[in-house]
């Protein structure tokens, strides 16, 4: 079976296949969560270890090289990311599969790391010095760029400065912002883009998704990441909080600190985000632009908000998303986050 890339990143499939006649060593991928980058840049590795590559740049899907990528044991690629993307391959791959070596350092930490670590940039320099099997081509994928921390970003600086043969480099990142200028520099960029509204909502569609368009909005246009919240059984909880943000009270936060307290905290402030660019928008005469559903909650907490007072809001909210991870306690951290919005309202 021909490989084939998501409806909306066939344009960039095209435009990349240019890059094709002289690779740089490293690309990096960059664009919003949820559009399908990983998917993508997976199929670009496959396509470059192909024995037999299709005119449109796709792998061919049945040489042995295919096989084993597939598989995810083709000796001349390797995949790198943080522990705790292991396990979720069931959404965009249908393969947990991993070398019994990081199999063994996800079960020896209780939490699975969020971080890319020196170690796993260390692994690779093994990989990078014994002579390829096949195509004469390595490639290693890499993602999400910002997990890496900083030993191993400067690591894999070192490698990038002085890259070694044959070797390609597939970097994705959800956030340029957050990598080191000095990785940025050593790498091509290549930017994928949010599908249009219609594109991604004629996709949601396809894939049977109820409320398709709700699902849309809310993830702010990202499809994969629609899908995955419509596919989870979080619309409940979510429509809780939502409610709760449009009630703002001392007892209200209260009381939904204490029910969502099981919750992961990094959706609750992704949330809390998602509502507060919502009325910033509409504060300046535009139309919520993640939950349209809640507009008229929306517009109620209006005339009791200070657009200065808000737009600090925003950056609390933002700051609070990068600590979100590891909070001491979820529900303390839940009551002082509603509780400081609550403020806002007079
Ligand atoms: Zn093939």
């Amino acid at each position: 079976m021909t490989q084939s890339v998501f409806p909306w990143l066939e344009e960039s499939w095209q435009q990349l296949q240019q890059l094709r006649a002289r690779l740089p060593h490293a690309i990096l991928f960059y664009g919003p969560e949820g559009i399908g980058k990983t998917a993508f840049v997976e199929s670009f590795a496959q396509s470059l270890l192909c024995e037999s590559v299709q005119a449109d740049g796709h792998a061919c899907g049945a040489c042995a090289s295919c096989g084993w990528f597939s598989q995810y044991n083709h000796p001349d690629y390797r995949r790198v990311r943080p522990e705790v993307l292991d396990g979720e391959d069931a959404i965009d791959t249908g393969d947990g599969s991993e070398s019994s070596e990081d199999k063994k350092s996800a079960k020896a930490s209780k939490t699975p790391s969020k971080e890319i670590k020196i170690d796993q940039i260390r692994a690779l320099s093994d990989f990078m010095n014994v002579s390829t099997h096949r195509s004469g081509m390595r490639v290693v994928v890499l993602y999400p760029a910002e997990a890496l921390n900083t030993a191993a970003a400067n690591s894999l600086l070192k490698t990038l400065e002085e890259p070694p043969p044959q070797t390609m480099f597939l970097l994705v990142s959800n956030r340029l912002d957050r990598l080191l200028p000095t990785i940025l520099s050593r790498c091509r960029k290549f930017a994928l883009a949010l599908p249009s509204h219609q594109a991604g909502l004629a996709w949601l569609q396809q894939q049977n998704i109820k409320d398709a368009d709700v699902w849309l909005s809310e993830q702010g246009g990202a499809p994969l990441a629609a899908l995955h919240a419509a596919s989870g059984d979080g619309r409940e909880v979510m429509d809780e909080f939502l409610r709760c943000l449009g009630q703002p009270s001392i007892d209200v936060a209260l009381k939904t600190a204490e029910r969502l307290q099981k919750t992961a905290v990094a959706d609750l402030v992704g949330w809390l985000q998602r509502w507060l660019y919502d009325l910033l928008a509409m504060k300046s005469g535009a139309a919520p632009r993640y939950y349209p559903r809640y507009a008229r909650e929306l517009n109620a907490l209006l005339p009791r908000l200070d657009t200065v007072a808000l737009a600090g809001a925003l950056k609390a909210a933002n700051e609070r998303r990068a600590i979100a991870d590891h909070p001491l306690s979820a529900r303390l951290f839940i009551e002082e986050m509603l509780l400081e919005y609550q403020q806002l309202f007079t």
